[in-house]
């Protein structure tokens, strides 16, 4: 390493909090790896757990694990990861949130090699099904275990889990990266998991950020132990939440669309879909005190998400963790684990000179 570009800072090393800016899944998420590996953490973000603004896409989510298709190989890995987290999640702590629920996914067409076919290494009890035991509309038929996770639960037991294990909250709104170095003088490595806020920073604007809302009608029913999935040109699904005793009933993806009142022409869309796709837990004509609406506005980016380390101003680190779409949920904890070994191998360079 160039000596000419290490900075000397009074705090210790140990005493540097890594700064994390964004306190959605992503932030909070990699805010728990990093304190169970022994790093001091603050998140700085305008929401925080337990908030509800539609442009806060952690409130809002299904939030099922699905494998996602026409994805790399670092990217899968960083699904399974998440997996293998939540698993864990469900199996040991029911305040997460987490629920393992059975899958079925109906596909229209014959899975291409790049599909979410890959995700049978990952779930448990996959199986494809027989001709006979899908509608006969579709090509062919998975069924599976899979996870969902309740937001409305995940979120808080997220956020009181980082406070347990010494993380810290500041709920501020900032104009750009450069005020955190200004209000961490000390710190050296920055995370940028600011979701749709890359796009408006001053010293981020990502262009490639762009605003994707999504509308959902939640089901009050007991019937909330199997997910539906709809893979192909229609995009329809049906995702249990066991904890709430609902289903979710979605979707739509509406580009730069940021109106926060309830479209009725999809409400009665989505319920005729979703009813078409599980008619056992969806009824044609649900009661309407069954019913209740769920809006956000996912965090999308043009190519997929960023992941990404750049030094700045010599001494400083940021690591860019954003634009995860409808999905930042089932890469969560593999881009959060992914984080921490960033964070590592900067703070290495940092120690050893
Ligand atoms: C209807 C719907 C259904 C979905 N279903 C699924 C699903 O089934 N599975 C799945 O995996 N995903 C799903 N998603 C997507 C998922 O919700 C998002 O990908 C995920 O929540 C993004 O998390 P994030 O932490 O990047 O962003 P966010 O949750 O939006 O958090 C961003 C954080 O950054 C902060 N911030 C931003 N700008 C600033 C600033 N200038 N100053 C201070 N703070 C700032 C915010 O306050 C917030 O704390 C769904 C989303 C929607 C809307």
């Amino acid at each position: 390493m160039d000596e000419s570009a290490i900075t000397t800072f009074d705090a210790p090393f140990s005493q540097r909090p890594v700064v994390i800016l964004g306190a959605g899944i992503i932030g909070c998420a990699t805010a728990r790896q990093l304190l169970l590996h022994g790093f001091s953490v603050v998140l700085v973000a305008e929401y925080l757990p337990g908030d509800q603004n539609i442009y806060y896409a952690s409130a809002w989510a299904g939030a099922a694990w699905h494998a996602a298709g026409g994805i790399t190989p670092d990217q899968r890995y960083f699904q399974a990861v998440t997996h293998r987290v939540l698993l864990k999640m469900a199996q040991d702590d029911p305040k997460s949130g987490v629920s393992v629920v059975d899958a079925r996914e109906y596909l229209e067409q014959e899975p291409k090699p790049d599909s979410a076919i890959w995700g049978k290494t990952v779930v448990s009890k996959f199986r494809e099904l027989k001709p006979g035991e899908y509608p006969s509309e579709f090509n062919c038929a998975w069924a599976y275990e899979t996870l969902v996770t309740d937001p409305t639960r995940h979120m808080p037991y997220l956020g009181k889990l980082v406070i347990s294990l010494g993380g810290r909250f500041i709920r501020k709104r900032v104009e750009s990266l450069r005020e955190l170095y200004d209000m961490f003088p000390e710190s050296q490595v920055f995370i940028n998991a600011s979701g749709l806020g890359s796009k408006t920073l001053t010293d981020v604007q990502d262009d490639r950020c762009f605003p994707e809302r999504g509308q959902n009608v939640f089901l009050r029913t007991d019937r909330c132990h199997t997910l539906y999935f709809r893979n192909g040109k229609e995009y329809t699904y049906v995702i249990p939440r066991p904890f709430s005793q609902g289903v979710v009933l979605g979707g739509v993806k509406q580009q730069d669309n940021l109106s926060p009142d309830v479209d009725m022409d999809i409400v009665r869309d989505e319920i005729a879909r979703a009813h078409r796709l599980a008619p056992d837990i969806v009824p044609e004509q649900p009661a309407a005190h069954e019913l209740s609406h769920i809006i956000g506005i996912r965090p999308s980016r043009k190519g997929g998400f960023r992941l990404h380390s750049e030094q700045v101003h010599g001494s400083r680190t940021v690591l860019s963790a954003y634009g995860f779409g409808g999905g930042g949920y089932a890469f969560s904890y593999g881009i959060a684990d992914a984080l921490v070994k960033m964070v590592e191998k900067t703070e290495r360079e940092n120690v050893i000179v």
